[in-house]
């Protein structure tokens, strides 16, 4: 499989050069030239098998010719080495825990398999490979986690001192090893300022190979496809209508991906916070990126998301066919707290911020679709967000790892916003 560039500026890439690289230099996407479609007997039997099953003969054809079968099922079987419950709260509706993993969010599943496709294809390569990433909490959470202990690979992650939660600090600056957490005074636009520039910079990289392991990869695309095959597993009659709390729009994409390779589904919403750019298009086939706006579900505050190239991609920009499948809704804080306590004395059942977005838009669109049930991804643990205490007043059952991380002490680097003070860090490492 080949992949050319959402901006077509750039040369083809296979998997290995696309994983390597991250983003082509044209500053677009990586896009697959086909989308595989899936066989007849696959879509029959899936259910019948494994997970890690189901993960390998969906990632083959994207990875045909630059992993091997034996390897990709190693891989995938490392990868998803967890459970993804799918959980009854109403009789039309209900919520697929992504958070049963190591940081207890979904982008555990593409950070793992990204770092061990790095550690594959690094294997062959003289030079140590350097993996930078800035973050507003789940995503360096996922990628340190993900690349713990992975031979070869030095991690350096950047996030802003004070604006992530307790648990996910923790989960960043408590593994040491080949982990470096630099806690940067700054906000998180800051950190990915100084990830550009490293990113680009020559002296670095006459040092070390450096890549990014930021969630365009599609490493950490692709393999989200496999949450919506795990739903399925677990359902019983009419495809759902898929409610997926968005931000940068990779994980939506993917489920859009699997539909159009022929995976049943009764249609996808966008259930995004007051961050709109998505739904204003919806309503009026306009897309005008703007600056992010701060929510609850602040893993969603993003204003010009950057998945929504591979969404224009897979339905040929043609705006018709994208609202045939696809809706976008905005939730404001107001109703993701009402959601959030109504489901709670309701039904007893914890939702984060994230998940309540998508719960909150999946129940709007079924009063309007009275034949339909729906599933929303519940896409982190709430006790990874200090708001869920402030709202419900507790966080339910705190899970071992996480009372586990409580005794843990923080390591970090305290840094100003500065890139030279990292540079100096990094090329010391090295
Ligand atoms: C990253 C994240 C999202 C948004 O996912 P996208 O793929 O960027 O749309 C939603 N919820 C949580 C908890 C996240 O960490």
């Amino acid at each position: 499989m080949h992949y050319f560039s959402t901006n077509h500026r750039s040369a083809y890439a296979d998997f290995r050069e696309a994983v390597l690289k991250g983003q082509p230099d044209d500053g677009g996407l990586y896009f697959p030239e086909c989308i595989p479609k899936l066989s007849h007997g696959f879509i029959k039997s899936f259910s019948e098998m494994e997970n890690p099953q189901i993960a390998f003969e969906i990632m083959r054809p994207y990875t045909a010719g630059a992993i091997g079968d034996e390897d990709l099922f190693a891989i995938c079987e490392e990868t998803i080495d967890f459970e993804f419950p799918l959980v009854s709260i109403t009789d039309r509706i209900s919520a697929l825990e992504l958070f049963h993993g190591p940081t207890l969010a979904f982008k555990d599943v593409g950070a793992r398999f990204m770092s061990r496709c790095l550690r594959y294809f690094s294997a062959d390569q003289d030079n140590k490979t350097l993996v930078i990433a800035a973050t507003s909490g789940d995503t360096g959470a996922a990628v340190a986690v993900g690349f713990h202990g992975i031979e070869g690979i030095e991690v350096v992650i950047l996030y802003p001192s004070g604006k992530v939660s307790r648990v996910q600090e923790l989960q960043l600056t408590t593994l040491g090893d080949n982990i470096t957490a630099l806690e940067v005074d700054g906000v998180f636009d800051d950190c990915q300022a100084i990830v550009k520039r490293a990113l680009a910079d020559k002296d670095i990289q006459r040092k070390i190979f450096v890549t990014s392991a930021n969630s365009i990869n599609i490493a950490r695309w692709l393999p989200q496809q496999f949450y919506y095959f795990f739903a399925l597993k677990q359902w019983n009659g009419t495809a759902p209508v898929f409610s997926v709390p968005s931000g940068n729009f990779g994980n939506i994409c993917a489920g859009i991906l699997a539909n159009a390779s022929g995976m049943p589904a009764s249609g996808f919403i966008a259930a995004c916070n007051a961050n709109a750019t998505v739904p204003d298009f919806i309503s009026t086939g306009q897309f005008s990126p703007r600056d992010s706006i701060s929510t609850l579900s602040n893993a969603m505050d993003v204003g010009d998301p950057s998945n929504f190239a591979r969404i224009l991609e897979i339905f040929g920009h043609k705006y018709p066919r994208i609202i045939e499948r696809m809706n976008a809704v905005s939730i404001s804080d107001a109703e993701t707290t009402e959601v959030m306590k109504r489901v709670y004395e309701e039904v007893g059942y914890f939702l984060d911020p994230h998940g309540a977005v998508g719960f909150k838009a999946l129940e709007d669109q079924l009063s309007e679709r009275p034949d339909d049930r729906g599933v929303f991804l519940e896409t982190a643990h709430p006790v990874k967000f200090d708001s869920v205490e402030r709202i419900l007043g507790t966080f339910g059952s705190i899970p071992v790892e996480v009372s586990e991380l409580l005794q843990k002490e923080k390591r970090s680097i305290r840094i100003p916003s500065d890139y030279e003070t990292v540079k100096e860090l990094i090329l010391s490492m090295v």
